[in-house]
């Protein structure tokens, strides 16, 4: 689950990591009373949308003016002006793809004067089952590329759980960043807050895009990105309170409703399978045929028709799927139940796609017989290298 940068930032305040003073709107109203308390001379207004790259970002909308999605004002007046630009219009960065995210928020933020910017970021390392940092001196720019071109000029370490964050990691950080005197002692400092918020709420990334040296001459997080391990949500009430909706996937929400393992993908075509390694053998097998799959769905285990049911919905929703390829080997699940839930589902929203079908496993025969039987269009397949090539052709509007 990810969060906006102003709740990001309120978070790691908590922890006494040092960030700018701000306020989140959702009106012009409320921007300029912000802008107001905050007192200037310089503010930033900064749309808020689970996406980076929003500085260098860009409207669809020319109402929005020409800048990107993070402004500096000078006055109150030009804070107004770009709150009334920027809200409820579309901004376009290289996270977002083509089609871009409605900003509904804002963060109105106290200017700083930077004198250097640079990345901190920490994440779960599945190598070393540690907590890594990554540091680089060439911060506010596209980390990928810096990591592509000059990889000399990251620095990574990993800490160990049973000793904690110790000196030496505040140090390490620190010469890597070049950093002299009393900026030691708060690299240091800030290390460790970090790494406590990292662990006490369950953090799976926490990036730091720019951390930057103020003409005060001290550290701070300009931005702020952080991402929690799903898994551990169920122990942070406070943290899924931050959820914005609006945000996700609307068939991936329907989706954790029934407990479904369900992601949204760019393809055409819609895929339903039990278990995760099928679900993966199944997207490379369409991807082999020519195809790509419009999404990723494991309908688990033991699951009951209803859930097949909705699992079926979610799939025929999503308008850029051209075929369905349904994939079943039936250990625990049943093939039966699985008949059961798609005929189901079709008789509440029809069938305006190709759909395949291959089913094997337990009660294999009446699954079969249950399709058979419901008078469905319904392409039988007998294994799963069958089943990829009659629903790429179906789709492609060729005979199998
Ligand atoms: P993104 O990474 O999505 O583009 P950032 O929050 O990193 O958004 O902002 C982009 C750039 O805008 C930063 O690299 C920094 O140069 C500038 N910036 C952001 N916040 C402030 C601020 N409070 N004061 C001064 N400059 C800022
Ligand atoms: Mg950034």
């Amino acid at each position: 689950m990810n969060i906006h940068e102003y709740q990001a930032k309120a978070l790691l305040k908590e922890f006494g990591a040092p960030v700018s003073r701000g306020v989140a709107v959702f009106s012009a109203e409320e921007a300029e009373a912000a802008a107001n308390s905050l007192g200037g001379p310089l503010w930033v207004v900064k749309s808020q949308i689970h996406a980076g790259g929003r500085g260098k970002g860009h409207f669809k909308e020319a109402s929005a003016g020409e800048k990107g999605g993070v402004r500096l004002a000078r006055s109150v007046n030009e804070v107004k002006t770009f709150v009334s630009q920027m809200l409820g219009s579309t901004l376009v960065t290289v996270q977002t793809g083509p089609a871009g995210k409605q900003v509904n928020r804002l963060y109105i933020e106290e200017g700083s004067n930077i004198v250097k910017e640079y990345y901190l970021s920490m994440l779960v390392d599945r190598g070393t089952g540690r907590i890594a940092f990554v540091v680089s001196t060439e911060g506010g720019m596209d980390i990928e590329k810096v990591a592509h071109d000059t990889p000399e000029k990251i620095v990574t370490f990993s800490v160990d759980p049973a000793t904690g964050l110790m000196p030496h990691h505040g140090r390490t950080i620190a010469k890597a960043l070049g950093l002299k005197g009393d900026l030691v002692k708060q690299a240091n400092d800030l290390a460790a807050r970090l790494y406590a918020a990292f662990v006490a709420k369950d953090m799976s990334m926490l990036e730091i895009n720019p951390l930057i040296v103020t003409d005060q001459g001290t550290l701070k997080c300009l931005d702020a990105k952080i991402s929690f391990d799903s898994n551990a949500l169920y122990r942070h009430p406070d943290i899924v309170a931050l959820r914005d909706l609006t945000e996700e996937d609307a068939k991936e929400i329907e989706a954790s409703k029934f407990d479904l393992s369900y992601v949204a993908l760019d393809g055409t075509i819609g895929c339903m399978v039990n278990g995760a390694g099928l679900a993966m053998a199944t997207m490379d097998i369409i991807k082999l045929y020519g195809a790509e799959p419009a999404n990723f769905l494991d309908v688990g285990g033991g699951a009951t028709k209803e859930k097949v049911t909705a699992a079926f919905k979610i799939i025929t929703a999503d308008p850029n799927v051209k075929g369905i390829l349904v994939n079943i080997f039936g250990g625990i699940m049943r093939c039966d139940i699985i008949a059961e839930g798609v005929i189901a589902a079709v008789k509440d929203v029809g069938l305006k796609v190709p759909l395949v079908v291959r089913l094997e496993g337990t009660k294999v025969e009446l699954g079969k017989k249950i399709i058979e039987e419901s008078g469905l269009n319904v392409i039988a397949a007998d294994d799963l290298d069958d089943a990829a090539a009659k629903i790429v052709s179906a789709v492609n509007g060729k005979a199998a």
